[in-house]
């Protein structure tokens, strides 16, 4: 079977390290393993993988500065691995290009959904999604980027030119986590203390707008004291 999605998974807690490879080979994917992050960068250069899981507390060097390398030659979906006391690190691993996280402890059924969507996302960002004519659908949502128009089924949505910036850019971004600094950085050109308020305010616009009650993550889901993803 040369057909499954080909995992390489970078954790040095052995644990940890057993319970996701069991988990992702119930789910049918071939995992590859590396306990370090010499070894994880030799196997991601050799192996070609589908998706790196990838630890951010590795004993021989920071995983972000691998999650740097990976990115200096592959545009490889990556999923983190952080413990509570690495959230900064989380963070940073978002902006440096990690698509997803999810911290430690987690739930076995939270993780394979999370690679699922992972590698479906990655699959549909690059084709799927973008239509003809500078329009973007998933689901039912329609945005139609050259007329700056944003719809839930035919209804228009109708956003200030902030928000419908936010709306492209989490587009452009589709299933993926943008930090509060990556969405800043893009929409306003800079971050400062006073962006990641900003940004929710229009975040919380954009919700009433869709009629999304608090808590519910339809088209936008927000990841608390991180960023905001759509799906
Ligand atoms: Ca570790």
């Amino acid at each position: 079977m040369n057909n499954k999605y080909k995992i390489l998974v970078i954790e040095d807690e052995a644990n940890i390290l057993r319970f996701v490879t069991a988990l992702l080979q119930a789910n049918n994917y071939f995992v590859i393993a590396a306990e370090t992050a010499e070894k994880g960068l030799l196997m991601f250069t050799s192996h070609h993988p589908d998706l790196v899981v990838l630890d951010l507390g590795l004993p021989d060097r920071d995983g972000t500065l691998l999650l740097q390398d990976i990115r200096k030659t592959s545009p490889v979906p990556v999923m983190v691995l952080s413990a509570r006391s690495e959230e900064s690190d989380k963070v940073e691993a978002l902006d440096m290009g990690a698509n997803d996280y999810v911290t430690k402890p987690f739930g076995s059924q939270e993780f394979a959904a999370r690679v699922r969507s992972i590698l479906r996302s990655n699959r549909h960002s690059a084709e799927e999604g973008k239509l003809p004519g500078g329009k973007f659908t998933s689901g039912e949502m329609t945005i139609d980027y050259d007329a700056r128009k944003f719809y839930i089924y035919d209804t228009e949505i109708k956003l200030t030119q902030t928000e419908f910036n936010i709306i492209a850019l989490l587009s452009e971004h589709f299933g993926k986590v943008m930090t509060y600094s990556a969405i800043s950085k893009e929409i306003w050109g800079y971050f400062d203390s006073g962006s990641t308020k900003k940004l929710q305010v229009n975040m919380a616009n954009i919700r009433k707008k869709l009629s999304l009650k608090p808590g519910e993550n339809k088209f936008i889901s927000n990841e608390l004291g991180v960023g905001y993803r759509m799906h």
